[in-house]
């Protein structure tokens, strides 16, 4: 161990002056190049030189940089960064990458100490969440013009030659906890930071996730313990439109729907869903299996109480049945119940009126037989793993366009695409 770190602290002022070498290499390349104005196209002046300097994971970088400008529009241009892709005094872009990876599975604070441990470089909380706004606002801009461009019918998608026979998308949806106020705070002077206001109930907004898969692929590598060998998660912080909007596109991207495909959909009850399983014309629609079960529950539990084994083979034998595809028979059976509470009839009906309204999307037996499933276990899961494992711990607070950066970026990782990071620029965000 003190061998490998004696070793690594050793080479880290070679791995910089190679670095700087290369970077020279680069400036030279440069010189004696005139750049031509990007607004008209005139040749640039050379008018002065500057060392500029900025941060790279094995130290700091400098170079004398050109700055060149127009005469006719007096625009400047600084030819080296361009193509370094550096700003002064900033993070380099190969860093900022490392340090995004750190901050989609760790708070902050926490990747600002990865940041110590793992690369050896000394960075703040803040200047992590710095690099997130600027990485993570290019992969939201990218992800989100996806899904414009293929809102258009004229878009390219993927060929769909190879589409599968069968594709499953479930989504979900759960709240996130938002600041209140619409300012950052300021310091001012060497006063500390005022504390935040209060945080008053309901300040909450949605988080969508929707899971793409084929059924083909799932696998049990256990008895009872079911996964897919590849599955897409999209997600958003919006509206039923933008969820819905993204899986489209990243159905295209996929090429995963055909003349022929047959798209299913599970969801719980929530309408939203349902308006919008519509734009798929080839489309079977189920309702989650448990979502299903959990309804019966609450009757159920008023009915028997808490944790009685009445209760528990009640919705046995619902369960059993409507994995049978008997579900008109269970609604029948609900109506015969002559209910002794006003509380329970109510329960009751609401029971029936939901499985009535739903009845279409309860032929589970099928479901099953064709292999498409019954359940959204997989959505809930990733779900999970999108948002409450990194944005819903004690006590976190997201600023819309924050969630949304973050959100990108862990969307990458997720889908195993952290490689397009590279050919995204990092933006300046105010
Ligand atoms: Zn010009």
């Amino acid at each position: 161990m003190l061998l490998e770190r004696e070793v690594e602290l050793q080479y880290r002022p070679h791995m910089l002056e190679a670095l700087q070498n290369k970077v020279h290499a680069v400036a030279d390349s440069l010189r004696g190049q005139t750049p031509t104005c990007s607004r008209c196209s005139r040749p640039m002046k050379r008018h002065d030189a500057e060392t500029v300097s900025w941060e790279a994971r094995v130290g700091q970088l400098h170079a004398l940089v050109d700055r060149y400008r127009c005469p006719n529009c007096n625009d400047e241009h600084r030819p080296l960064l361009d193509l370094l892709g550096v700003e002064p005094g900033r993070i380099c872009g190969a860093l900022a990458r490392l340090l995004c990876s750190l901050a989609v599975v760790a708070p902050y604070t926490l990747a600002a100490r990865l940041a110590g441990l793992l690369l050896g470089v000394e960075i703040s909380a803040m200047g992590v969440w710095k690099v997130v706004q600027r990485m993570g606002e290019s992969a939201a801009r990218y992800s989100e013009g996806m899904s414009q461009y293929h809102a258009d019918s004229r878009s390219k998608g993927a060929s769909t030659q190879d589409a599968p026979p069968v594709v499953v998308l479930s989504v979900d949806g759960s709240m996130l906890g938002m600041q209140v106020r619409k300012n950052r705070r300021r310091r001012t002077g060497s006063e500390p930071l005022p504390p935040l206001p209060a945080v008053p109930e309901g300040q909450f907004q949605e988080v969508k996730t929707g899971v793409l898969l084929l059924p083909a692929e799932r696998v049990e590598p256990s008895p009872g313990r079911h996964s897919v060998v590849r599955r897409f998660l999209v997600s958003c912080l919006g509206n039923a439109d933008t969820i819905f909007a993204g899986l489209y596109a990243q159905l295209r991207e996929l090429g995963w729907v055909g003349p022929n495909t047959m798209v299913v959909i599970v969801g719980d009850g929530a309408e939203w869903i349902w308006n919008r399983a519509t734009m798929f014309v080839h489309r079977c629609e189920i309702l989650d299996f448990w979502h299903a079960l959990e309804h019966a529950w609450s009757v159920a539990r008023l009915l028997y109480g808490e944790e009685s084994r009445l209760a528990d083979q009640w919705v046995h034998r619902i369960a059993e049945d409507l994995r049978a595809g008997k579900v008109q028979e269970v609604i029948a059976r609900l109506k015969r119940m002559r209910p002794k509470t006003p509380e329970l009839r109510e329960k009751l009906q609401g029971l029936i009126a939901y499985y009535s309204q739903h009845a279409g999307r309860m032929h589970y037996d099928e479901y099953l037989r064709l292999g498409y499933g019954i359940g959204s276990g997989a959505v809930e899961s990733a779900h999970k793993q999108v948002v409450h494992a990194r944005f819903r711990q004690a006590g976190m607070r997201w600023s819309e366009a924050g969630a949304r950066r973050l959100l990108a970026l862990r969307l990458l990782l997720l889908n195993d695409n952290w490689a397009l990071l590279d050919r995204l620029p990092m933006v300046s965000v105010a």
